[in-house]
């Protein structure tokens, strides 16, 4: 066992932080929350007294690509012209890479990402080499392919996505999902390439394709997650066929959010996308060329979007869409400072960060706060994030990172 002692607690659940806490660990869960006289630690428990520090659970990113490079000044990723450089030459490239992105993003605080497309036999070897043990890293979720439609979004990664088409196709590529291990079900179905013209803006699945998909998932405990901006209609296809989150989301009016907030559909609004986009459009580095006009409109989408959602009670969960151009692995907490630029208060951030960031998941029986039974992801705070909610963006004001009970970042002096 382990004590934590002399925290100021801010547990995830939206409460008040709360001075002179301890937390008493066993094994990787938290088996006792309070005052540190009520906890009755056996004799010679190891303590760390965290001097007055906030502690708040492991933060959560439900929306990474933990293989991908974001720096839009990398080499790329393909050369397929040089014929010993195959395919399976850049998948190992992109796992080597993925590991340090994932040991990047564990250091910044975030305990628990979920990858949201990748191949199959690219992300789940690494979840599972985490999970056991064998390397250090966030908890991992992932969904592996993408379920998409010809010619939707996903379409130009060919070895990360399954294209399906109709009812019978998407159930029959959903199954395949969850028989190759799959945690969660992606879709890029709200919305056609996102990109690329004439179909920018267009809707992607219709409803009935998608429920059927859906339901399937939900049959076997997953979770749907679809990628769906641009277009309004796409959004509410997604939400009437039962979709769990909605990826992106931007634009979106109030009748797509009350929709939302009637189903308790999550937002995960990967807000860091596009302020990243500008900058790099900027400075004449944009990867995606022809589509400034879009990336503009987006921006200005998601802010009236958070303003709404808030407005209408719905439920927000923190993604980054990691390795965008410009959005990098391990400064994932930009998206905390964006929440709040937009209109969140710096707690309802923190809740999105990790108590809702915990349930979109599907996991709140295991992570997202600092109670008595959860896993004990926690990170140790230098500052106060309800004063400026930025302190979550400078490493050295976190001084520890904690997962599953064990010290995996130590800054303190
Ligand atoms: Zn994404």
């Amino acid at each position: 066992m382990q004590l934590l002692t002399n925290a100021r607690l801010l547990d995830g659940t939206g409460a008040p932080p709360r001075p002179n806490q301890a937390v008493l660990i066993d094994g990787n869960r938290i088996v006792g929350v309070g005052a540190e006289a009520s906890l009755n630690p056996p004799p010679n428990t190891p303590r760390i007294d965290l001097q007055g520090k906030t502690l708040l659970p492991g933060l959560i990113d439900c929306h990474v690509h933990i293989w991908g490079n974001p720096d839009p000044d990398a080499k790329p990723q393909r050369q397929t012209r040089i014929p010993i450089k195959d395919n399976a030459y850049y998948k190992a490239r992109n796992l080597l890479f993925a590991l340090q992105a994932a040991q990047d993003t564990l250091a910044a605080g975030f305990t628990t990402i979920q990858d949201l497309m990748a191949p199959n036999d690219m992300v789940f070897p690494l979840r599972d080499a985490i999970a056991e043990g064998e390397f250090v890293g966030p908890r991992l979720r992932a969904s592996g392919l993408c379920i998409t439609l010809t010619g939707g979004h996903g379409t130009e990664y060919p070895e990360m996505a399954i294209v399906a088409d109709g009812p019978q196709e998407i159930l029959k590529a959903v199954r395949q999902q969850v028989a190759a291990g799959a945690d969660v079900i992606k879709y890029m179905g709200g919305t056609r390439a996102a990109f690329s013209p004439p179909f920018r803006g267009r809707p992607g699945y219709t409803t009935e394709e998608m429920a059927v998909g859906v339901e399937e998932a939900h049959r076997a405990g997953l979770r749907v997650h679809v990628h769906a901006h641009s277009s309004i209609e796409g959004i509410k296809n997604s939400i009437r066929a039962g979709v769990d989150s909605i990826e992106h989301g931007f634009p979106m009016d109030d009748e797509a959010l009350e929709m939302m907030a009637e189903r308790g559909t999550y937002l995960c609004p990967t807000l860091s996308v596009n302020p990243a986009a500008l900058d790099i459009i900027e400075r004449g580095r944009w990867a995606f060329p022809g589509s400034e006009k879009q990336v503009r409109y987006l921006a200005e989408q998601a802010p009236k979007m958070i303003e709404g959602a808030k407005r209408i009670g719905v439920k927000i969960a923190l993604g980054t869409d990691a390795a965008m151009p410009g959005v990098y692995h391990g400064g994932n907490a930009r998206e905390l400072e964006l929440l709040v630029e937009y209109g969140l208060t710096p707690m309802d951030a923190l809740v999105a960060a990790t108590r809702n960031g915990a349930e979109n998941l599907g996991m709140l029986d295991d992570i997202g706060t600092i109670e008595e039974g959860k896993l004990a992801d926690m990170i140790v705070v230098d500052g106060d994030p309800l004063d400026d909610i930025r302190v979550l963006k400078d490493l050295s004001c976190i001084p520890l990172v904690i997962k599953d009970g064990a010290i995996v970042a130590d800054r303190r002096m």
